[in-house]
């Protein structure tokens, strides 16, 4: 994590969809505790376990929620600028409950752990805010969990990057095809495979290291019926 110089008190107009709006006095109370940080490709916020000294509210990043076992790791959940990465402590849990990886490169707001703490036991917008927040989180888990066994590769490549998109445009992506089959329990050569279908369908643009959507609504066909259920549960 980067922390940027004073300027870094983040401009409303920036604000993450949790942090926007709220009520003018539960603002004003969080603006000196919130920074503005720069998220690098790969950073490691937390290891399940880890005891959260920050949340993290993105605003041009995204963060990856990953369940980690001896075969490997494999994404159980997406934090975007709608939602936001720690929510172990709103829970009272005692550490992260799963790794939280910077999957894009950007911008975040970032609030100290016991902050953040004061904050929502005082009972504002933002604790109002997280419990519907955990539900969505809650579902969007079990229904990946229910993707990754039954539904194909591509089916998978193309709701995730439908997700990946929502959340920081269509691109270009920085994503390699290591990265993206970490992500998606995916072989790498199913990866390049999928990847080279979606291009030849004209769904996607495949550059050195990036990846570009060309056609939404192609590859929501081509997508299984998770997307728009995760949609749906936001
Ligand atoms: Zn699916």
């Amino acid at each position: 994590v980067t922390v940027p110089a004073p300027e870094s008190r983040p401009p409303l107009a920036a604000l993450p969809a949790l942090l926007a709006g709220l009520p003018r006095a539960e603002y004003a109370r969080l603006r000196p505790d919130l920074e503005v940080v720069q998220l690098t490709l790969k950073e490691v916020l937390y290891e399940a376990g880890d005891a959260i000294e920050h949340v993290y509210f993105p605003i041009d990043s995204l963060i990856s929620l990953l369940t980690v076992l001896a075969a490997g790791a494999i994404e159980t959940g997406l934090v975007g600028r709608e939602g936001m990465a720690g929510l172990s402590i709103f829970l009272r849990a005692p550490g992260a409950d799963r790794r939280a990886v910077c999957q894009h490169p950007g911008s975040a707001v970032r609030l100290p752990a016991g902050a953040f703490l004061a904050a929502v036991e005082q009972g504002g917008a933002l604790a109002s805010r997280l419990l519907p927040y955990t539900g969505t989180l809650l579902r969007t888990a079990a229904q990946i969990a229910a993707c990754n066994r039954l539904h194909t590769a591509e089916q998978r490549s193309a709701r995730w990057l439908l997700m990946v998109a929502d959340r920081v445009g269509a691109g270009p992506l920085p994503m390699t095809q290591q990265f993206m089959s970490e992500m998606l329990g995916v072989r790498r050569a199913s990866v390049a495979d999928v990847l080279g279908t979606l291009e030849q369908a004209g769904l996607i643009k495949n550059g050195y290291g990036t990846v570009t959507l060309l056609s939404r609504t192609g590859l929501e066909a081509a997508a299984c019926e998770c997307y728009m259920t995760i949609c749906e549960a936001a």
